[in-house]
This record gives structure tokens, C-alpha cells and sequence, in this order.
């Protein structure tokens, strides 16, 4: 079985990573089984969000009886102090520990640093002198900010969009983290549901040795999948380079990577998905992009005020609102029967 370090916080753990986000849409029974599973196979890394509703709570009673047997990693989102200290208690007591091995702030549209005057920092380092954290880190969907945080020397690890679609700028950040002996944690490794060949993307992470992909599992099949990688890994041949190569020729240009580094919307638009509907449709289950909540997540684009705020921010230069629009134009033509597949 494969093994990665995390650089300097000295965690080891299975190249397979359990990203905790999706057993929040599963059952209590479904969640604890899935995760008693990945553990009983070699899965010791779980990484989940204050955010993620009840994945923690989740994630607590699979793994109270067995805590110091796994690594656990949890995000708050706080933009002040006071939340921030609730938002660890909450964690803390959801996931039935008295520490985490990995503390992240989530997303935050500015990289905390000492006597910037939020006090976020001193609070994780207050953490830490307190035994509630053991590594302060932090995930972000923004290059710049990510870069920052490499820069800064402040974090242990960097969690940030990465897999065999991302582009020389994203490979450059993996390569910023491993001179800075920082780990990297790989969110979106299947590029949130457009890669389809698991095989591969497991391949294609195989050549980082910083790099901890944390997979989004909800479905057993989908445990069996990377758990399978662990004895018989999937060797980067002519076969899965064509993979590769086929979806990056297929995807590449005019289309939109899901980041999300254009947001927030002011029209409340969800941008980074409903500007690449097309795509997940026609790669990913599509019924799942067909739901009521899905149709009206994809009528808000009508909302779209042309203001360009996303299109400015895009570090793909895509030209967001009209890719919005070829995208709603054929989720309509769908909805009313059009073929797709
Ligand atoms: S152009 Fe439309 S989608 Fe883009 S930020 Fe403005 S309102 Fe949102
Ligand atoms: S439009 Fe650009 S910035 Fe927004 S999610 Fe897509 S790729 Fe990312």
C-alpha cells in the first residue's frame, strides 16, 4: 500500500485519502458502514468541514473507539474570533475528540497571518499551545491566496483543487509546497465529477509524492474502486496516458474547471457549476443534474446582470456570462427532451 507524508507535519498516511463531504448525503447506518470499511482497508486520513453539516457527527461515531488510529482534519469558515473558538468547540465535540491533527481555514478570501487584525492566526496558534490542533493549515479556491500562504511559511499543509486537468499553474503550486515541505491535500481530484476514469486520476497522483488526494466517496462502489488502486495500482502506461490525454484535448479551453475563483455571484449565481451543466451532464450521472433543486440552481442564471465581475476573475479567461448562457440554453433543450448522450 502506498504511503504519503505529509512534508513537515511528519503524517504518514495511505495515498488514498476519504474526503468526508459526501457522507453527508447518506444515512447515519450507510456513513458509519462506509467509513468502518476505508478503515478496516488501510484508510487512515479523513478530511471534513464545519461546514459539511453532519459529516463530523459522522465521522464521531465511526471512529470514536478508534481515534488514535486515524489522522482527522476539519475547516471552520470564521471571519472573527468568537466564531472561530465556537466553531473548534463544535468540531471537537461533533467528532468526539479532544484534538485535530490538521486544522484549516476554509476558503478564506485573504490569507490569515499574525497582526493582520482578524486575530484568526493567534487563535489557531492559541489552539495549538492548547493541544486542541496539532498542525495549522488552511484550503483556499484561490491561486493567489494559496500562493501567499506557501510564501508566508505559515501553514503546514495546503489544501487546493488539483488533478490531471488543472493547469501549469496549479503544478506550480505543487511544486512551491514540496520546496516549502508543506503537504498538499488534492480536493477535487476527479475535477468534481468531469474526470471519470478513476484509474487514471489515481495514476496521475501517484507521480507527486506530496500529494494527498482525498477522493469525495458517498457509494460503496466507489470505496471499492480506490480501494482496489492499493494492491494493484494503476500504472501511468500508454493506455491511461491516452486517457489522460484524451480528456485534456476534450476539455481543454472553453470550459470552465469548476474553481470557483470567480465568486461569489452578486446575482447569487453558481457559477462553477452551472457554467460547465453541459459537461457534467453528458460525464457525470446525470440525474443528478436534473433534480427540481438542480433545474432551479440553473434558472438563477437567468438572474445574470452582465456585470463580468466572474469573467474578470477567471484565471482561464473564459468569458463566464455567455458561457453560462450556451450552458442554460442546453440544459433547456434537455429538460424538453432533447438527446444528450
Ligand atoms: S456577469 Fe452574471 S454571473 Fe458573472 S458575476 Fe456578474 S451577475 Fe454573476
Ligand atoms: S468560470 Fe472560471 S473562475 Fe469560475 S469556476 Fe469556471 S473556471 Fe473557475
Amino acid at each position: 500500500m502506498r504511503k504519503i507524508t505529509l512534508g513537515k507535519t511528519n503524517i504518514t498516511v495511505n495515498k488514498n485519502g476519504f474526503g468526508a463531504l459526501p457522507i453527508q448525503r447518506i444515512s447515519d447506518k450507510d456513513a458509519v458502514y462506509l467509513l468502518h470499511k476505508a478503515f478496516d482497508n488501510g484508510i487512515d486520513f479523513y478530511d471534513t468541514a464545519r461546514y459539511y453539516t453532519d459529516s463530523e457527527e459522522k465521522l464521531g461515531m465511526a471512529f470514536q473507539d478508534r481515534r488514535d488510529k486515524i489522522f482527522l482534519a476539519s475547516k471552520t469558515g470564521a471571519e472573527n474570533t468568537e466564531d472561530f473558538w465556537k466553531d473548534l468547540e463544535t468540531t471537537l465535540r461533533n467528532l468526539k475528540t479532544d484534538y485535530l491533527d490538521i486544522y484549516q481555514f476554509h476558503n478564506t478570501p485573504f490569507c490569515p497571518k499574525p497582526g493582520d487584525g482578524s486575530g484568526l492566526y493567534e487563535a489557531m496558534e492559541k489552539a495549538k499551545e492548547q493541544g486542541k490542533i496539532r498542525h495549522i493549515a488552511i484550503t483556499n479556491h484561490r491561486l493567489a491566496v494559496a500562493r501567499e500562504a506557501v510564501e508566508s511559511g505559515l501553514y503546514d499543509t495546503l489544501q487546493f483543487p488539483f488533478s490531471y486537468l488543472s493547469s501549469d499553474q496549479e503544478l506550480d503550486l505543487v511544486k512551491k509546497c514540496k520546496a516549502a515541505d508543506m503537504g498538499f491535500i488534492a480536493m477535487k481530484a476527479l475535477a468534481g465529477g468531469l474526470i471519470n476514469h478513476s484509474a487514471a486520476a489515481y495514476a496521475y497522483m501517484l507521480q507527486f509524492d506530496n500529494v494527498l488526494p482525498i477522493w469525495g466517496i458517498q457509494r460503496e462502489t466507489e470505496l471499492d474502486e480506490f480501494l482496489s488502486y492499493q494492491e494493484n495500482e494503476p500504472v501511468l502506461d500508454g493506455e491511461l496516458s491516452a486517457v489522460i490525454r484524451r480528456d485534456q484535448d476534450e476539455l481543454q479551453g472553453e470550459f470552465c474547471r469548476g474553481c470557483g475563483y470567480c465568486m461569489p455571484c452578486p446575482a447569487g449565481i453558481e457559477i462553477n457549476t452551472c457554467a460547465r451543466m453541459s459537461l457534467l451532464i453528458r460525464r457525470a450521472p446525470s440525474e443528478e443534474q436534473l433534480t427540481e433543486k438542480a433545474q432551479a440552481m440553473m434558472k438563477k442564471t437567468e438572474d445574470c446582470l452582465h456585470c463580468n465581475a466572474c469573467s474578470k476573475k477567471c484565471p482561464y479567461g473564459l468569458d463566464t456570462p455567455a458561457l453560462l448562457e450556451r450552458n442554460y440554453q442546453d440544459y433547456k433543450e434537455i429538460l424538453a427532451g432533447k438527446e444528450y448522450e
